[in-house]
């Protein structure tokens, strides 16, 4: 499934230079983006970047300054939210407290003048899609948390909306239970066959349920790409520093070669690396490379093709894996990270050791903005 490759494959929800203004302030700036059927597509970004406004707009609560927004090639505007074959899925608390799950479910079928005994049938397969069968009869307050979730989730799918809009749709539950939820989801969207645009400003929860993400900042889309191709190759400093963690290495182009680039760092380091972007000879750049492609170890490796010395600053064993700071000797510290179940026979390399850091051309990307 990814559409986003096939130059064929027909654009689903589209935004065309979509503008929105709150008085003169600019929420969501000149932004174009294009959303395939049946994608579960995430919008992330810090908190006031206009992701909740894109979704906003996309519903019909708000219509954009300028611009347009097509749904399956029909421009919506003017169409009110009711008539749009788009549902918001709210935040557990919005269930209605004095009702019983199945009645929640039904509401908006009942308004829709849904003939009672369809209603019967769709809550019922509601509440089976959503596991929630044996408490069709109970109130939100007796339900736990998780469980509030999916009645809002079953109650935003019974109208079989095409497209589902969750706006930080899991804010609201714990750590671990929001996990389990993510996962749900991904099942639910894939089972219904829906388009899913949610919006987000966790990272982790993006990276784990979209086919693809947009990270947003200031009304303006920064990337849109798959979650591997956002965190393997981020498009600008400001991605590869949102999601994840990441080491910059700020310098000058110094060589270029067919196939490599040589880059003197700020303090004189030199390091070679594949070519992966334009830059030319002297161009000022970031070479930027997530911790775990940096290796560590007590011996410069024979082989290494970029290799620097220095001393470890700290250690942090954190189960899956150890994160270590080391301190080059020209005052850079570097941000590595082992998977634990490859360490065992490795160096145990601990706190003011002397260390080398050492890493593939290959292992990270070259970014000139
Ligand atoms: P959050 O995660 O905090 O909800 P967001 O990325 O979803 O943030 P938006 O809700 O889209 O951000 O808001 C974007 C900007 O537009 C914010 O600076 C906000 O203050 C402003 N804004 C949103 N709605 C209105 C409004 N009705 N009137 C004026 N300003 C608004």
């Amino acid at each position: 499934f990814a559409p986003w490759n096939d130059p064929n494959a027909k654009p689903y929800i589209q935004f065309d230079k979509v503008t929105k203004k709150f008085g003169d302030f600019t929420a969501v700036n000149n932004l174009s983006l294009t959303i395939f059927e049946r994608e579960f597509f995430a919008l992330l970004g810090a908190s006031g970047c206009g992701k909740s406004t894109l979704l906003r707009m996309l519903a019909g609560f708000e219509e954009p300054s300028a611009g347009r927004i097509l749904l399956d090639g029909q421009d919506l505007r003017g169409i009110p939210p009711y008539k749009r074959p788009v549902n918001m899925m709210f935040q557990s608390y919005a269930l209605f407290p004095h009702m019983t799950v199945e009645k929640n479910i039904a509401f908006g079928l009942k308004q829709e003048g849904m003939p009672g005994a369809d209603i019967d049938k769709r809550v019922a397969e509601m509440l089976k899609l959503v596991k929630l069968e044996q408490f069709a009869k109970r109130k939100p307050h007796q339900l736990s948390g998780g469980q509030r979730q999916r009645v809002a989730l079953a109650r935003s799918v019974a109208k079989r909306p095409k497209v589902l809009l969750l706006d930080e749709p899991l804010g609201a539950l714990d750590k671990k239970l929001r996990e389990e939820t993510q996962f749900e989801l991904m099942d639910l969207q894939q089972e219904l066959g829906l388009t899913f645009v949610v919006v987000t400003h966790d990272q982790e929860e993006a990276m784990t349920m979209a086919d693809r993400i947009a990270i947003m900042d200031k009304g303006e889309v920064m990337q849109v790409a798959t979650p591997a191709e956002i965190y393997e190759a981020p498009a600008s400093r400001f991605v590869a520093h949102f999601v994840g963690n990441v080491n910059m290495f700020e310098g000058k182009v110094a060589e270029r070669t067919a196939n490599t680039t040589r880059i003197t760092g700020a303090t004189g380091a030199q390091i070679v690396v594949d070519n992966g972007s334009d830059a030319a000879a002297g161009a000022d750049i970031i070479f930027a490379i997530r911790p775990e492609k940096i290796k560590v170890s007590s011996k410069k490796p024979a082989d290494a093709v970029n290799a620097l010395e220095g001393e470890v600053y700290d250690v942090a064993y954190l189960g899956d894996m150890t994160v270590y700071h080391v301190r080059l000797d020209d005052g850079q510290i570097v941000r590595a990270s082992a998977l634990n179940a490859s360490r065992i026979t490795e160096d145990p390399l601990t706190w003011n050791d002397r260390a080398w850091v050492s890493f593939r051309p290959d292992a990270g990307v070259v970014l000139t903005r």
